[in-house]
């Protein structure tokens, strides 16, 4: 626990004295060390393109000057420098976006069942490539929310694309709709969408800090796939904006489950 300390001198009617007071400022100096966190991560997210980009182009203005086969390769690993910048940096607007609209509810009515295939569709040729079979598991009915389309396409997006990018190739990606007459949590209607693979899973001590800004089980890897990091934390704070909650889990035989699940329309 952090206290701060506040003196002063009293005078209470004929009393005079010294007055001590102590103040918890824990949750302060929490806050103030997670803002330094994570302008200290995104700093070095940033840093390293850059550091990439910067020693290219000196490459090229150099050494590389007069090879044009060179100067193609070296061209192409810098877009992909500046793409994973540019992917960073619409991340973090959009984490920035949702934190900030927290306490607005978004209230228009959506289609979840219509929202989920033209999702699939989109994605499509990602999996096509990847030999991944998509496969849609919904009731006929219209699935109804009170959201924001373009953040619930986000969330699913990005489950979506992260089940086909470390579920690895050849595998299923299943996503499954459910409407619960009442979810105890909520205290009423709800709506299930699970999206399952049948990748490698991820190791049980990491799930409770996939969600944390940045947290990559691979850190590696999750670069090499086009990964920023930021992924799930946005997922997190968009369901949580709908009243909504994420639930994850993996086992290395069975690959991984994420379930959302969000109030439905009354
Ligand atoms: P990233 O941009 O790195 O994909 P995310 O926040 O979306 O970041 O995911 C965080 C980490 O969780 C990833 O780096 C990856 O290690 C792990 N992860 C996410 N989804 C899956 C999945 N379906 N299977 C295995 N690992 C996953």
């Amino acid at each position: 626990m952090t206290y701060q300390v506040h003196c002063g001198y009293v005078e209470i009617a004929d009393a005079k004295g010294v007055l001590v007071s102590f103040e918890d400022i824990t949750h302060v100096e929490a806050i103030s060390q997670m803002r330094r966190d994570f302008v200290a991560n995104v700093s070095h997210e940033l840093r390293t393109p850059l550091t990439a980009l910067m020693g290219f182009i000196e490459t090229l203005q150099g050494p590389a000057k007069n090879d044009p086969v060179a100067q193609e390769r070296f061209l192409g690993i810098m877009m992909t420098e500046a793409s994973r910048m540019n992917r960073l940096v619409s991340d973090l607007l959009s984490l920035s976006q949702v934190e900030s609209e927290e306490r607005i509810r978004p209230s228009l009515s959506i289609d979840l069942t219509l929202l989920i295939g033209s999702i699939l569709r989109s994605i499509g040729p990602v999996a096509e490539k990847a030999r991944v079979a998509l496969v849609k598991e919904a009731p006929s009915d219209p699935i109804l929310v009170p959201g924001d389309e373009d953040q619930l396409r986000q969330v699913f997006t990005n489950l979506i694309e992260n089940a086909i990018k470390y579920g690895g190739n050849d595998q299923t990606v299943t996503v499954k709709l459910t409407q619960m007459e009442r979810d105890p949590a909520l205290r009423g209607p709800g709506v299930r969408v699970e999206v399952c693979d049948t990748g490698p899973g991820i190791d049980q001590v990491h799930l409770p800090r996939l969600t944390e800004r940045f947290y990559r089980v691979d850190s590696h890897r999750s670069r090499e796939m086009g990964g920023t990091g930021l992924g799930l934390a946005i997922v997190k704070h968009i369901v949580n904006r709908h009243r909504g909650r994420l639930k994850i889990d993996s086992s290395p035989e069975e690959g991984s489950r994420f379930t959302v699940i969000l109030p439905a329309l009354d």
